[in-house]
Formats: C-alpha cells, structure tokens, sequence
C-alpha cells in the first residue's frame, strides 16, 4: 500500500500553518468552545494570523461565539474559504454548512472522518501564525482520526479544559492519557468556571422585612461600607460552586506531570461575551474572567 495522498495533501496544505494548538475536554459544557474562541480573540489581538477550525461536528457553537452566525463558506480555486471576523482572524465551521441550525447533525463515524479530513485538507487559510483547532468533547472517532490526520504535519500541543469537579476530572485523565498514548504534548490544563468571583460593587443586597418581602438594600449597605471601610471598595468577593472533592485540576495536573496553566472564575461577563460572540478583552477587559484568562493564555 503506498502512502496515503490525503495525508500528503493535509501535510501540504499545514505547510503554511506556523503552529497547530488543539483544544480539549473530557465532557462537554465545561467551556471549551468559549476558551477556543477567546484565545484566537486574544491572538488576533496581538496582531497574529489566527484560524480557528471547529471540529465538534455534532455541537458547532463556534460560529456563533465569533459572532458569525448565518455566515456562509465560500469556495475559490484555491480550496474552502474561511469566514472572517477581522482580516486576520478566519473561522472554519460545519456550523456554516447546516442549512437550519436547529437541525441536529447525525452522522456515522466515517462521515464524520471525512469531514474532518476535508476540512484539514481543503480549506484555504494562507499564512498563518496559529491554527486554533475546536474538538468535540471526549476521546472519540473524531479525535482518533484526527490524531492520525495531523501526525504528519505535527502538532504544537493541546489545551485541556475542565471544572473542578471530580465527574469531569476523571474524563480529562482519560483525555491526558489519550494524548500520551498517540503522541500530543499536552501544553496544560485549565481548570473553568472555578469558584464565582465578583467585585464588590457587582453585588446586590438584598434584606426581607417582617412581612416577608424582599428589599434591595445595595445602595445602603455599600455606603456603609465605603464609609467604615473605603478600601474594601476593589475587594472581590469568591465562593465555590463546584465542589472540587478530588482537589480539582491543579492536583490531577500534578499528579500526571502535565502543566497547570490557571483559573478562570464562573463570570457572567464571560458568558455574556460568548452569547454576543465577542472578544472578552476589548470591552470587558476588566472583568476577572478575562484577567484570569489573559493570565492563563500568557502561560501557554
Ligand atoms: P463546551 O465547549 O465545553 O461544550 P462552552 O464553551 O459551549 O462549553 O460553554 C458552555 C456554556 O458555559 C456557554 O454558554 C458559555 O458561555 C458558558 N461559560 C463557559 N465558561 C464560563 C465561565 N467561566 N463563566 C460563565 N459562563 C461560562
């Protein structure tokens, strides 16, 4: 059997990509798709040639986080066109290839293959600095094959996601040794939506009277602590909201050798920008999800 020509024409086609960053999780809805997009955000930012190539072909939430929702591919000569948010930030997605969005994908296996190969192989990026790729949660058909395609082109490394909790750790030691065993440097985990951090302005108070009805008494409360105590004024507030029993990511990223690469609290704004598909750092730079992220991504 000679070798295999779509391997050579993905191998041509990365030959353009500087580095290739994959990004991971054991389950889904811990906040990998948000990570992705706001890393590619961040290093478009920094006046890099981004793409971002979403795999997760039977949950595509890419388009929509990067705000381009109802956006067709184009196709040219040169293969497959990407959709741009700025000149040099080009998204790839089957997202938009779905005539209907609420419709779901069902698809075998080996279609699924395909599609990833095509969208490895035939999609025209140009030059770029970094390749984001978005897959879909787990160690499926998807990542295995996907494994295989990039082998011949190499690949940077991944970025694992996951909450502190121990029902999503136990699949990211899965996920780790996934990548140990097919040969993917893992570049660090993230451990998401660890603890719910606010500032103290950001709180409401609220006091139920003796008739049982609620009173908002921010404005009374916070005037009473700027009068006592002013510098508690930039002050954030934390509390846990997924427990983490087993230690939480920093323990299990120990435990497996791999490099912990920080916290990013439970933050509406960081919702809030996904929802609008905007970049966290631009008009929310000052919110603690996007200073924990901007910290986490410097590590990378
Ligand atoms: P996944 O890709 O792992 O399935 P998503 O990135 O789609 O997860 O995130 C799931 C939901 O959680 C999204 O609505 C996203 O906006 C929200 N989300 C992710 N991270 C945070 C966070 N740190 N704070 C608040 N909401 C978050």
């Amino acid at each position: 059997k000679g070798p295999d020509p779509d391997l050579a024409a993905i191998e041509e086609r990365m030959r353009t990509v500087k580095h290739k960053v994959l990004v991971l999780s054991g389950k889904g809805g811990v906040g990998k798709s948000t990570f992705a997009a706001q890393l590619s955000f961040a290093l478009a930012e920094a006046d890099k040639q981004v793409g971002l190539l979403d795999i997760d072909i039977c949950g595509p939430s890419i388009p929509k986080m990067l705000g381009l929702e109802g956006e067709e591919i184009h196709q040219s000569n040169l293969g497959w066109s990407p959709v741009y948010v700025e000149d040099n930030l080009g998204v790839m997605s089957i997202g938009f290839m779905l005539p209907d969005p609420d419709e779901a994908v069902v698809w075998r296996g080996p279609r699924k293959n395909g599609l990833i190969k095509q969208f490895l192989k035939d999609v025209y990026w140009g030059d770029l600095d970094y390749l984001v790729i978005d897959t879909p949660p787990g160690t499926s058909d998807e990542h295995i094959s996907m494994a295989q395609f990039l082998k011949a082109t190499g690949v940077d490394g991944a970025i694992v996601v996951t909450t502190p909790q121990e029902v999503s750790i136990i699949d990211v030691r899965k996920e780790i040794n996934f990548c140990k065993k097919v040969g993917i440097r893992v570049l660090g985990v993230v451990e998401n939506m660890s603890g719910f951090q606010q500032k103290l302005g950001a709180f409401t108070f609220r006091k139920t009277g003796p008739d049982g009805l609620e009173e908002d008494v921010t404005e009374k409360v916070l005037a009473e602590i700027r009068a006592v105590a002013p510098h508690l004024e930039g002050l954030t507030a934390c509390t846990e909201i997924l427990h983490a029993s087993g230690g939480g990511a920093e323990k299990m990223a120990r435990d497996l050798g791999v490099p912990f690469l920080g916290r990013i609290p439970l933050d509406a704004t960081l919702s809030r920008a996904a929802e609008e598909g905007r970049s966290c750092f631009t008009d929310y730079k000052d919110a603690p999800s996007s200073l924990a992220l901007k910290a986490v991504i410097k590590k990378v």
